[in-house]
């Protein structure tokens, strides 16, 4: 008998990690590596978010703080949903955790028992089916497919829910297609909805504010009112404000979930660190306006990237209405033989030939479920970008068919 749980071995480390830390390691031996396979904005955290840090532990606020997170961020959580998605919820519906990914988490912990089922569209965020069978659940993805636009559609929805189903997971903008949920996308996904009255809707919104164009967000709970009492609503302060590494993240749903997973929360990390909580409090309630300018950043360097990455012969992409990443089909390429003889067989060897030939850090599509593809992260400077594409149409061009 082994120390590790039978329950671990079929759970695969995050892909997006394995990457970035291999990229990191080359870098550490000396050689020049562009990382593009890491969803995190390349602006600074804004600089009164970060005085609201500094002011935090000079008044004092380095302990413990209530599981749920400190009363004042809860209410602006409350106050952001009401503000900017017209829900209405009170702060005990509230929890703030070390990031949406935590937040995710507590809820499949709280919810799942042995054979529990989640569906999920696929391609999907590299963690989802991962934490699911961490939590004791089954993953189900249901494919979808880029003639939709990567949509999940109302059909394929009503196939793949049974008896077993506990949750939907849904995530728009989409991590790692771009996709963004419209609302009649997602009105008809509620339809089908209310004929399984048992199945609750995990709504991951963390790219809510990355929507280019004529796209708009929408979320579940807001589009279908008579759902919100089996709708979970994450979201948090990552990618819109450049604040991946302090780890906050928030949810709102029914009391019921809430406190479950309050109480998943309070037997593990008790909560996130109390200074990041106050930063998090004034990026809700402080200065928004340098919002829209990361966007218009953000946009203008998905335009470049789909121009750049649809110039090179083997490679294609959509363009994506929301998030930062492109999600590249590269199964033409798939098949040929890199100049050290090695043959190009799947995705992966795609992504690990462009680590080495072009000094690219990009991940594979099986990551997210979805063979045949690479993401590349466009949430890094213009000239870097400029760099890799070209990097990447030179590797391209060594392929022998
Ligand atoms: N959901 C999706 C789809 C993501 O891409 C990420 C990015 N890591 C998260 C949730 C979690 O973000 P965080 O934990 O940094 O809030
Ligand atoms: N969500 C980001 C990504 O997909 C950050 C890394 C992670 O947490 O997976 O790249």
């Amino acid at each position: 008998m082994g120390i590790l749980s039978s329950k671990l071995a079929a759970v695969k480390p995050s892909q997006t990690k394995a990457m970035t830390a291999l990229a990191a390691s080359l870098r550490a031996e000396g050689r020049s590596i562009i990382t593009l396979s890491q969803g995190e904005p390349d602006f600074d955290t804004p600089p009164n978010i970060c005085k609201a840090a500094t002011d935090a532990i000079a008044a004092g606020h380095t302990k413990y703080t209530a599981v749920a997170g400190i009363a004042p961020l809860r209410e602006a959580v409350a106050d952001k949903f009401r503000r900017e998605n017209g829900l209405t919820f009170s702060a005990d519906q509230v929890t703030v955790g070390c990031g949406a990914k935590q937040l995710l988490f507590n809820a499949l912990v709280a919810s799942l028992d042995e054979g529990s089922e989640v569906v999920f569209p696929t391609p999907c965020w590299v963690s989802y089916p991962e934490m699911v069978k961490l939590a004791g659940g089954t993953p189900i993805a249901i494919e979808t497919h880029v003639a939709d636009g990567f949509i999940l559609k109302p059909e394929a929805l009503r196939a793949a829910l049974g008896p077993r189903t506990k949750w939907l997971m849904l995530n728009s903008p989409s991590n790692p297609t771009g996709a963004v949920y419209s609302r009649a996308d997602l009105a008809a996904l509620a339809d089908v909805l209310r004929d399984f009255p048992d199945v609750w809707v995990l709504s991951d919104d963390i790219y809510e504010h990355l929507v280019y164009g004529e796209a708009a967000f929408a979320t579940m709970a807001e589009v279908a009112p008579d759902l919100a009492g089996r709708v979970l609503t994450v979201n948090g302060v990552s990618k819109s404000y450049a604040m991946t590494g302090w780890r906050v993240g928030y949810a709102a749903g029914p009391l019921e979930l809430v406190k479950a997973m309050n109480t998943v929360q309070g037997q593990s990390t008790s909560h996130t660190c109390s200074i990041a909580q106050y930063a998090a409090l004034e990026a809700l309630t402080g200065d928004q306006s340098f919002l829209p300018d990361f966007r218009t950043a953000f946009r203008a360097r998905r335009d470049l990237v789909v121009d750049l990455l649809n110039g090179i012969d083997g490679l294609s992409c959509r363009t994506p209405d929301g998030a930062f990443y492109v999600f590249a089909a590269c199964d033409a390429l798939l098949g040929r033989m890199a100049p050290s003889g090695r043959r190009i067989a799947t995705d992966m060897d795609f992504a690990m030939y462009l680590m080495e030939e072009a000094g690219v850090a990009v991940v594979p599509g099986s990551g997210f479920l979805a063979d045949g593809f690479i993401r590349i992260s466009y949430a890094s400077s213009e000239e870097d970008l400029r760099h890799a594409c070209s990097a990447i149409g030179a590797a391209v061009a060594k392929l022998a068919a």
